[in-house]
């Protein structure tokens, strides 16, 4: 009897050592959510104790289903649905943080010459990219004139928005992903997070390393089966963010309609195949990612290159790629 009582003990006492050693072992912990914004998320970090980086990566995700909730126009009760309702009756308060992301939005429309403009939405709302809806020119050329990131008054003393006329609707769609991405950062750092990588879908952002190494992040290839990338970039503390012409899009008689709305004009935009961005910050890489396929390559290339936080590479109509300064390969002799 004593003999087995002492060998419980023992066998107890091996597999506390063993649990606990199971708790404090710091890990690689991974999840991949395809349940908001409509979009894949993913987060994976590096955590002394899986059960505090799982509650982490939880939290994570209650962070971007509540930006979904307030930043999303599919949702009638939305903050943003509220706004896109009754703006042009007369100024509306709103809360800080959509107040902050349309003066962020303002402020990429007038670096980006215009071209990235979240009043594409009031001919955007004509398109169904997953029907095959589209407007004709007649309907295009009656809402066009709401397109026009000028009809947004933003009152800072107030914290109110107004549109200037009625037909103008806005979406975030172009920086929702970017900025969602970079509230995730934002949590895990609070809580003491030094390593991890959180992307939904094209946007992404990373902080630290992989013990030494840089995260290897792929640009896909714009025609190639997914999973096929152009290029791999090794990435450490830094955002990327690619819009493709691939990700939302239907085709009739040979011409792709898809997601990226050139203001100017109301149609599909499609000067490129595709464009990344690498920039500190998600919100800023995701607002600047739309400039090419409305500018053309030249031309949102000579802006990229006039950031200095930023750097580019465009996949061109013929699937020739091009790059900003700061990457460009060294000159060979
Ligand atoms: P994703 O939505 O997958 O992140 P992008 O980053 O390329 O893809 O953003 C495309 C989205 O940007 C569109 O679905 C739409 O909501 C929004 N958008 C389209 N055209 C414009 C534009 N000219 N300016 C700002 N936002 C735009
Ligand atoms: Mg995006």
């Amino acid at each position: 009897m004593p003999m087995k009582h002492r060998s419980n003990a023992r066998w107890a006492l091996a597999a506390l050592l063993g649990f606990a050693s199971v708790c404090a072992r710091a890990e690689w912990v991974k999840r991949v959510d395809d349940g908001i914004m409509g979009t894949r998320i993913t987060v994976e970090l590096w955590a002394d104790d899986r059960a505090r980086g799982e509650e982490a990566i939880e939290a994570v995700l209650a962070e971007m289903r509540h930006i979904d909730e307030s930043m999303s126009t599919y949702k009638p009760t939305s903050e943003i649905s509220r706004v896109n309702a009754h703006a042009a009756e007369g100024p509306m308060p709103i809360s800080r943080e959509l107040f902050d992301l349309l003066v962020t939005a303002k402020d990429y429309s007038r670096i980006t010459d215009g071209a990235f403009d979240i009043t594409y939405a009031s001919v955007g709302y004509l398109y169904d990219f997953r029907k095959h809806i589209r407007p004709n020119e007649s309907a295009i050329s009656k809402a066009l004139p709401a397109v026009n990131y000028e009809h947004v008054i933003l009152d800072p003393k107030n914290r109110t928005v107004r549109f200037t006329r009625p037909g103008v609707r806005i979406d975030l769609g172009g920086i929702a992903k970017g900025y969602s991405v970079d509230c995730g950062i934002d949590v895990l750092q609070k809580r003491g997070f030094t390593r991890a990588y959180v992307a939904a879908g094209g946007d992404s952002r990373i902080i630290g390393d992989r013990f030494g190494k840089p995260w290897m992040v792929g640009i896909r290839d714009p025609r190639g089966a997914p999973g096929t990338v152009i290029t791999r970039i090794p990435l450490t503390d830094a955002a990327m963010s690619t819009s493709g012409d691939y990700e939302r899009f239907f085709e009739e008689d040979g011409v792709r309609f898809h997601h990226i709305i050139d203001p100017h004009t109301g149609h599909s935009a499609s000067k490129v195949r595709s464009a990344t961005i690498i920039g500190p910050r998600a919100i800023r890489t995701d607002g600047l990612s739309k400039t090419a396929f409305v500018l053309g390559p030249e031309k949102a290339m000579e802006i990229y290159n006039r950031i200095d936080d930023i750097d580019a590479i465009i996949v061109k109509l013929d699937g020739s790629v091009i790059y900003s300064k700061g990457l460009e390969p060294a000159p060979t002799k």
